[in-house]
């Protein structure tokens, strides 16, 4: 058995330098990496052939063995057993081997199954002394690198390293040896001699593009030309360019913004691709340079800063582009189950409509015509998408849907809608939302059938509600948390009318604004009449909320913006959850206005709710000004109008606005005098100044005499003249006002009685509220005069001195005749021209204000001395079970000629009051002094007592100096003194039949006349 010997490689590896060939300059050569074979198979496989003796040829590479005895220097190929033996004794010989005809720079020569023996060693290079010429076996650091092996086995070995070699420096494989006598061995059994080395060669590769770059003629776009002179190159580009434009197209407005781009495609494609660019943007029409892209309509320049750097050179370029974004054409959509792919599309571009079921509604078909021309428009429909071409105008967009109702839930009749259940609300708040025909159910009336719950709003800003909801007198209990401002059973209304409606429920606003317990946001007319809102609002905002006890905002949209709300109550109650006295800026009724908002309250009624600061209900923050909270609306910023009509609040701890009133389970005095409400309102019924709210009772603190204050809070009073029975409460503490309005009719050169409770001049009397001095006299008692005939008249007589009756002082709760100078709705009353200083009000002697004033016999002209001038704050009644012991003594005041206990009665004159008369309050009357009954058992006798007493009494009219200026007479009912152009009279005050033929001087029509 053979033992291997371990092949034992003693190698000097030297590191030849590589030499790297530079690529040099010059394209034309390159490096080509080669290897020659050598099979050393003995000629078996043909690929190496002996040529000669000494020659070893392999695909025209030659190997020649060399020795010293050119005779024998042969080669010796046995393909028998693939063996190749180089004969001779090759040390003594001399023998080496030359690559004779290899060109190039070797870097391996690779040696397998070589059989070497007998103590040489082998050497592969160029010169065998000269190791720098030498491959080098790797990790050897000998000068030589093969020993031979005492082993005929054959070995491999790899030489490596880098040697220009050519055929006059060629490379060899050489050998030595200590001994020279020794017959080595060098020989191959199937082996092979493998050469790797590089040759230059003639390039024939495609060197690829080189690019000049210049911006095109517009500048809107970098044109790079190959200039590469290559022979082998093959460009490809058209004209040998490649181009990158800069990008911005014309757009119709979508909303976004639009950019500019430059287009990179081809000179990426082409290899150039480190290209960096700065973009910016001008608006043409002004100039100016954009901070972003534009997004709105007009017209633009677009400037890429532009480098392009290549091959390690930047180029520099600046490029502009105009494009416009252009109005396009839009497609008209008030449906919210379409959305449409654009905003606005150019002429031509492809538009495409999404066709969404939004609840069981039934698509009938859909018809896109032109907004202009009306045509119809083709589109394609695949499924719920519609696809059409935008023509050279808008498009609408109608649809025809039918939208089933369940009638146990909502029923339709016409125009009008029942909703019966929750569902139906449901129903009612999706159907608005969902049918764009609807229109927010404008023009239709929904009716509530039924007590409900719900926790749905019901319209929304896109689709308001706008039509008529009548809730036929039942309750909405509406739940909800809030998750938006405006929460409210209607969230936006605009144009829209609710009645009859009680709403009530819990709406958590937490950190919301503009609650509202009925409305949320008025974006339009709003009118609510006859409904009670108990709703309860909660808040966390430590600050301005703006919630409503009713509507939450009063919003302006693009016009004037009108609320009224008619008939009101609001019982419930706005708090803080958290946090006592923090929350503010809400009003009882409304609680934010915009500033284009004009909200106008009528006969409504605000009801403070029960707060329990243990339990969550906290109190808000309160105080006296606008930015608190007020009674009935807050005005946010100072912003909006208001007006207040017969409007009560019973406590506020809030800006006052309207009247103060109070609660009470009794009827008011002379309650039963009302018949039916003056306006029936449902919850609410209003009777004069009384309301009636669920069995209570609600009168103004001073009854007739209203206590009123404006929406800014300032406090004025109100006397009502009016035939309801409610009469002035006596005003125990002086109430300072500025102005006080008295409403009572006035007729030029038609008196009437007066009792006001309060001092005044005739100058502080104005026609408006910065108007003239109203024109007038005001006359007071003298007494009554009997002249023949029994004919009575009543003197009144100026007051004041001659000509004084402007500056004198009338005296409250004093009686008086006033002769209007011309006509007025009311009197307005200021302290003379010092608005500011103001004048008290008060009743005397708290007599619930029925005053007279006594004939104290002093003033011998009158003879007689029994009658009585009184004035009442009351509303007086003369009845079998009212004053009955006054009847037959009370001279009203003739207002107008009529029939009065089937006697025929002049306008004009006092008359006998009878059974079932009455007289208003702040008004007058005459009273009969003598023989008075001192029981009610002696009517009867009272009776005949004043039998004797006329049934009308004339009255006259003097000046402060006695002179008669006109005559006339009283009615029991309105207590006017009017005098009729039909009556004449002497001056004496006897009337007569008619116009006097004789000459003398008369009284007619309340003015002396000359007969001549
Ligand atoms: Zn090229």
């Amino acid at each position: 058995m053979k033992t291997r010997v371990k092949l034992s490689f003693h190698l000097i590896l030297t590191l030849a330098v590589m030499l790297t060939m530079a690529q040099t300059a010059w394209a034309a050569t390159k490096i080509e990496t080669r290897t020659a074979t050598w099979y050393m198979d003995g000629g078996a496989s043909s690929n190496t052939i002996v040529q000669g003796t000494h020659v070893l040829n392999s695909g025209g590479m030659t190997l020649e063995y060399k020795n010293n005895n050119t005779a024998a220097n042969t080669i010796y190929m046995n393909p028998s057993n693939n063996q190749v033996v180089f004969r001779l004794n090759i040390i003594s010989c001399g023998g080496f081997l030359e690559f004779t005809n290899l060109q190039g720079t070797v870097k391996k020569v690779e040696f397998t199954n070589v059989r070497f023996y007998n103590d040489m060693q082998m050497y592969v290079g160029k010169d065998k002394n000269d190791n720098s010429t030498l491959l080098h076996v790797a990790g050897n650091a000998s000068d030589y690198d093969f020993p031979s092996i005492d082993s005929q086995e054959p070995g491999n070995a790899t030489f490596e390293g880098s040697l220009a070699v050519s055929p006059s420096s060629p490379l060899r494989i050489m050998f030595s040896s200590s001994n020279s006598e020794t017959s080595g061995y060098f020989g191959f059994r199937d082996g092979t001699i493998v050469v790797t080395y590089d040759v230059e060669v003639e390039n024939t590769d495609d060197p690829g593009h080189s690019f000049t770059f210049a911006a095109n003629a517009s500048s809107d776009a970098i044109i790079a030309t190959c200039t590469e002179g290559s022979a082998y190159h093959n460009c490809g580009l058209t004209n040998r360019q490649v181009t990158m434009p800069f990008e911005a197209n014309d757009v119709p407005y979508d909303g976004f913004r639009h950019y500019a781009s430059l287009n990179q495609t081809a000179f990426n494609n082409a290899g150039i691709t480190n290209i960096a660019a700065i973009l910016s943007y001008k608006d043409k029409s002004t100039n100016e340079t954009l901070e972003n892209p534009p997004a709105v309509i007009g017209s633009y320049t677009a400037t890429a800063s532009v480098t392009v750097t290549y091959k390690e050179t930047a180029h520099p370029f600046t490029l502009t582009k105009d494009f416009d974004i252009l109005a396009g054409f839009k497609v008209n959509n008030n449906y919210s189950q379409f959305s449409v792919s654009k905003i606005s599309a150019l002429e031509g571009d492809e538009v495409t409509i999404t066709y969404t079921q939004l609840m069981d509604e039934i698509l009938e078909g859909l018809t896109l015509t032109g907004a202009t021309s009306g045509n119809n428009i083709a589109y394609t429909q695949s499924g719920n998408t519609y696809t059409f071409n935008m023509p050279a105008e808008d498009v609408n967009l109608s649809a025809t849907f039918t939208y089933p109702l369940n009638e146990n839930n909502i029923t339709q009749s016409g125009d009008t809608y029942t909703i019966k259940t929750a569902e139906g609300w449901n129903y009612f708040c999706q159907r608005m939302e969902v049918d764009g025909d609807l229109n927010g159910f404008s023009g239709k009336t929904v009716m509530l059938d039924d007590n409900i719950t719900v926790t749905t709003m019901a319209g929304s800003t896109t689709r308001p509600f706008k039509g008529m909801f009548d809730g036929d007198g039942h309750t909405l209990t509406f739940n909800y948390t809030a998750d938006m401002p405006n929460c409210a059973p209607f969230h936006i209304t605009n144009g829209a009318t609710i009645r009859n409606l009680h709403a009530t429920g819990l709406i958590e606003g937490g950190i919301w604004h503009n609650m509202g317990g009925l409305v949320g946001s008025a974006s339009g007319n709003l009118t609510i009449e006859n409904c009670r809102v108990s709703t309860q609002i909660s808040s966390t905002i430590n600050g301005e909320a703006g919630h409503g006890g009713i509507v939450g905002y009063v919003q302006y949209t693009n016009y004037l913006v009108d609320c009224n709300i008619t008939g009101c109550v609001y019982d419930g109650l706005i708090y803080n959850s958290n946090t006592w006295n923090q929350t503010y800026g809400c009003g009882g009724f409304v609680g934010a206005m915009s500033q284009y908002a004009n909200v106008d309250l009528t006969d409504c009624l605000f009801l403070h709710g029960q707060y329990d600061n243990n339990g969550n209900k906290c109190e808000l923050y309160w105080g006296y000004d606008n930015d608190r909270n007020s009674t009935f609306f807050h005005r946010s910023n100072g912003y909006g109008e208001g007006k207040l009509t017969n409007c009560f609040y019973v406590s506020t701890r809030g800006l006052k606005q309207g009247s103060p009133a109070v609660e009470s389970a009794d009827a008011p005095d002379n309650f039963a005098h009302f018949g039916d409400p003056t306006t029936d309102h449902g919850f609410l019924k209003v009777y004069g100044h009384t309301m009636v709210f669920d069995g209570k009772y609600y009168t103004p603190t001073c009854g007739d005499l209203v206590e009123t204050y404006s929406y800014s809070g300032d406090k004025s009073y109100i006397i009502e003249y009016d035939d309801m029975p409610l009469g002035i409460k006596d005003v125990k503490t002086k109430q300072r006002t500025k102005y006080l309005r008295y409403n009572r009719p006035f007729t030029k050169d038609k008196a009437v009685t007066i009792m006001l409770p309060f001092d005044f001049r005739k100058n502080d009397i104005r026609r408006g509220e910065y108007d003239n001095i109203s024109e007038g006299k005001f006359y007071e008692f003298a007494g009554i005069e009997e002249v023949p005939i029994n004919m009575w008249i009543a003197v009144m007589k100026e007051v004041g001195e001659e000509g004084s009756n402007e500056e004198t002082t009338m005296k409250a709760n004093t009686p008086y005749l006033f002769m209007p100078g011309e006509n007025a709705n009311y009197l307005y009353f200021t302290n003379g021209d010092d608005y500011d200083q103001g004048f008290d009000i008060f009743t005397e002697g708290y007599e619930r204000g029925n005053k007279q004033t006594e004939y104290d016999g002093s003033d011998g002209t009158y003879s007689w001395n029994k009658w009585n001038f009184k004035g009442t704050y009351q509303p007086r009644y003369w009845s079998d079970s009212e004053n009955p012991e006054e009847i037959g003594k009370v001279y009203g005041f003739a207002g107008a000629t009529k029939d009065v206990d089937e006697k025929h009665v002049v306008a004009g004159d006092f008359v006998r009051a009878k059974s079932g008369a009455k007289i208003r309050p702040t008004s007058c009357y005459l009273m009969w002094a003598g023989s008075e009954p001192s029981n009610a058992r002696a009517l009867t006798r009272s009776a005949a007592a004043t039998e004797d007493l006329p049934q009308r009494i004339t009255v006259k009219l003097v000046s402060a100096s006695g002179e008669t200026t006109a005559i006339g007479t009283l009615d029991t009912k309105t207590g006017e003194l009017s005098f009729d152009s039909e009556s004449w009279y002497t001056l004496d005050g006897v009337r007569l039949s008619g116009k006097p033929s004789s000459k003398g001087i008369y009284i007619n029509n309340g003015k002396m006349v000359v007969i001549k």
